[in-house]
């Protein structure tokens, strides 16, 4: 039997405005913003507002809403951080590195020579964060 979906992850609670986010974009079926813990400057993860644990639970037509917005992101990411590239992550269950059970998209923007950090921390402060949303979302609403 699949593990079931827990309405009290972190980003269950940042979509119901319970705790807070450095937040780049919404739209009717998705919310992205800053990771808390980024591995690249830049680090924005993109989620469904609809309760999916992960890949797993999400309905077809439900994902297929969801990637427009994950690939309106990850351009964004790339222009707006000027970056050379861009990688998307995403684990599925504990033994697939997830930590937190709501679906995300991780985009983390590459550069030829800058390694990912690992994951796990540090935290970095809302107001570097919002230094590069900034950029980001200067990039979306130039597309
Ligand atoms: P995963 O489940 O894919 O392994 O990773 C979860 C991601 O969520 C990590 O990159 C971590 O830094 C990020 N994260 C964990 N807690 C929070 C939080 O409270 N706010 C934000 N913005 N990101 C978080």
């Amino acid at each position: 039997m699949s593990a079931s979906y827990d309405p009290q992850n972190i980003f269950a609670k940042i979509l119901r405005g319970e705790a807070g986010c450095v937040r780049v974009d919404e739209d009717e079926v998705s919310l992205a913003f800053m990771d808390i813990m980024p591995r690249a400057e830049g680090h924005v993860l993109v989620i469904p507002k609809t309760a999916a644990r992960n890949l797993f639970d999400i309905s077809a037509p439900e994902l297929a809403r969801l990637m427009p917005a994950v690939q309106r992101i990850a351009r964004a990411v790339k222009s707006g951080m000027a970056a050379e590239g861009v990688v998307l992550q995403q684990f599925n269950e504990s033994a697939g590195g997830q930590v937190v059970f709501h679906l995300h998209f991780h985009v983390l923007p590459r550069w030829s020579g800058v390694a990912l950090r690992p994951p796990g921390g540090p935290i970095v402060q809302a107001a570097e964060l919002e230094v590069h949303a900034a950029k980001i979302r200067a990039a979306l609403a130039a597309q």
